[in-house]
């Protein structure tokens, strides 16, 4: 499998807008960090996420065509570039194939009525929204795209609004879990002893919405992962700085990153 970090931001991206300090002034471009999405690799490959980065994203890394993306969740900065998979519909004209629950699929309704126009016009966007499988008891099941395998895992992002994010496990080697406080206990099995295991952290300090990074350290080291990457990362600290201190087998993720396993 090979993964490339398209985007290692938080909400904000960093440079943050308006604030003229520290990791934001950095000329490192590993400091630069887009909003959060990756792309993977395989038959088809796979896109997580589509933030207000996206078509920059596509551009930086010579990507020229998706057809099939999953969505974590309805925030902006994950679904905010939507729009731009329109030039990718000429492609392909039976259309693009996009997963999420159904919470996140209503709200793109809500926002993005003109995806849903009865009435066929040119240039309108086919986005063909697909619900992530359930079984009987309601439960995320496995599903697969191709030769891709994936589990869908339900992750606590909001606690007081019950407000879920989806991460997703790909093969039984590698989850992307992002925009969490925890993994829902239904769903621990599937992201224990996995290669690799990308959490989504925005910032040192603890976080109502997020884990802090110090949190997702411990969860990886909890879930026996091989290997762990932190993204979603916020302007607190430089990317070196992020280096230095993790343990071995943690590194912080940055926009074009590109894991071989
Ligand atoms: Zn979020």
């Amino acid at each position: 499998m090979k993964i490339t970090v398209l985007g290692s931001g938080t909400s904000s991206g960093v440079p943050v807008l308006g604030k003229n300090s520290g990791v934001n002034l950095s000329l490192d471009p590993k400091d630069k960090r887009l909003r959060s999405s990756i792309y993977m690799e395989g038959d088809p490959p796979l896109l997580i996420d589509t933030g207000p980065d996206f078509r920059m994203q596509m551009l930086a890394q010579g990507i020229n065509n998706i057809t099939h993306v999953l969505l974590t969740h309805s925030h902006y900065d994950h679904v905010g570039g939507l729009d731009d998979l329109r030039p990718l519909c000429f492609k392909n004209p039976e259309g693009i194939s996009c997963y999420s629950d159904e919470h996140t699929h209503r709200e793109i309704i809500d926002r993005f009525q003109y995806f849903y126009d009865t009435k066929d016009y040119f240039g309108k966007p086919k986005l063909n929204f697909l619900y992530l499988p359930l079984d009987k008891s309601g439960n995320f099941s496995e599903f697969h795209i191709g030769t891709n395998r994936i589990q869908p895992v339900k992750l606590m992002h909001i606690e007081s609004r019950s407000f879920y994010s989806v991460g997703y496990v790909f093969n039984g080697k590698f989850a992307y879990l992002t925009d969490f406080r925890w993994v829902d206990p239904a769903y621990i099995g599937f992201v224990q002893d996995l290669e690799i295991l990308m959490v989504g952290a925005p910032l040192p300090d603890p976080h109502p919405n997020h884990l802090s990074i110090y949190e997702a350290i411990e969860l990886i080291q909890k879930l026996n992962a091989q290997k762990g990457y932190i993204t979603h990362l916020a302007d607190a600290k430089f990317h070196q700085e992020l280096a230095d201190e993790f343990p071995e087998n943690i590194i912080p993720a940055f926009d074009g990153l590109m894991i071989n396993f």
